[in-house]
């Protein structure tokens, strides 16, 4: 076993703390990953406090990791020591099922083995990426592009895949008008990912306080879902919507917003379910759709276009010993736009 450090919740909305624990030794196809850096997702606060159920403790969050392999088994084939490597939202999964088959591993029927708060097949816990190390199956893992710097690369394996894929799969790009609704961690990086596509791009933020970051961010327009306006202005405008808040919203007033056949993707996993009204989406033969993350090819795929447009995410550095606070800033949409935590400090 290797013997490792993280930050830990020992219970639900317990503080983080330091916490030793074992990883597994690295089988024939596993990677050792020295982590470097690891960005702070919104999800991690939800599992840390149990708002989506299910969760178990004690927990090591941390699903957008970067480091560098500092091991590999013995039929390791796609890396080796000394390469720069990400992990993202899952582990493993079944590789059989179609799901499996087509590239879609997020969706595995037998379901996928989470970074974190979960377990492999064989009753293995799994821990996340405020830690150390992590020993990862080689088809698990993702290489990041030379030309980005790992610290602004770490939330692309969460937030990036998470925007890119629905952007992609809804074709975002020229003559298209697309709207992402929160300008967050998943927000902002959808932003700067739908502006590459070449996709005309509206942020819908509660107000106009993150205005010119958006436009920097590349966004066209920017306007306050705080302003009744907006939701006069924008009637039948978008072909594409991506809500990534994480609480509820009145998805109907939103809906209104599409133009005719046009898609509303939900990202965001607020805690409670919400109400969709009928008439929203039968005028306009609307679509109300959602998204989870993404498989390994297009993860891989999601970093490769993100080197080629130099697209990494806004983040603020932080050590490990400032995470409980961060947290609380992330529950305030206080973070510009993303924490990454240096893992050198624990
Ligand atoms: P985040 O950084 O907190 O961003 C969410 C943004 O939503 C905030 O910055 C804020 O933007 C807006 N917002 C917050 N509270 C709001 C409210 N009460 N009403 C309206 N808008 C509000 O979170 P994140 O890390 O981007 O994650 C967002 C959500 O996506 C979370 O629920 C997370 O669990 C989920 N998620 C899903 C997937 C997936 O695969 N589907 C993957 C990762 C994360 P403004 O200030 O601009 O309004
Ligand atoms: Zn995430
Ligand atoms: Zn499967």
């Amino acid at each position: 076993m290797i013997t490792t450090r993280g930050y830990a919740a020992m219970e639900a909305s317990a503080a983080l703390k330091t916490y030793s624990f074992e990883r597994r030794d690295p089988k024939d196809c596993d990677v050792v990953v020295d982590i470097q850096f690891c960005g702070v997702c919104h999800s991690d606060i939800h599992q840390v406090r149990n708002e989506w159920g299910g969760a178990v403790f004690p927990m090591v969050p941390g699903h957008e990791i970067v480091g560098i392999v500092s091991r590999i088994g013995s039929r390791v084939t796609r890396y080796k020591v000394g390469d720069r490597v990400g992990v993202g939202c899952f582990v493993d999964s079944c590789r059989q099922c179609e799901c499996c088959r087509k590239g879609y591993e997020q969706f595995c029927d037998k379901g996928m083995v989470q970074t974190y708060n979960s377990q492999y097949y064989d009753g293995e816990r799994t821990m996340g990426g405020y830690s150390k190390v992590i020993v990862v199956d080689e088809n698990y893992v993702l290489r990041i592009p030379d030309a980005l710097p790992m610290n602004a690369s770490a939330p692309l394996l969460c937030a990036g895949i998470t925007l890119y894929s629905p952007l992609k799969h809804w074709q975002a790009g020229p003559g298209k008008r697309v709207g992402i609704i929160g300008l967050g961690g998943l927000g902002h990086v959808g932003v700067k990912i739908g502006h590459a596509m070449g996709a005309e791009v509206t942020v819908l933020s509660q107000t106009l306080k993150k205005q010119s970051d958006g436009k920097r961010l590349g966004a066209d327009h920017f306007l306050a879902t705080s302003d009744p306006n907006t939701f006069k202005s924008r009637k039948n405008y978008f072909d594409l919507m991506i809500n990534t808040v994480a609480a509820n919203i009145d998805i109907n007033s939103y809906l209104d917003l599409l133009r005719m056949d046009g898609t509303l993707v939900l990202v965001g996993v607020p805690p409670a379910p919400m109400t969709v009204g009928t008439f929203p989406l039968i005028f306009g033969r609307h679509r109300l759709a959602g998204s989870g993350i993404g498989g390994m090819a297009e993860t891989q795929e999601m970093l490769d276009f993100c080197g080629k447009h130099g697209i990494t995410s806004d983040i603020e550095l932080i050590k490990i010993q400032q995470i409980n606070e961060a947290y609380e800033r992330v529950v305030k949409s206080d973070v510009r736009y993303r924490f990454v935590i240096d893992m050198a400090s624990l």
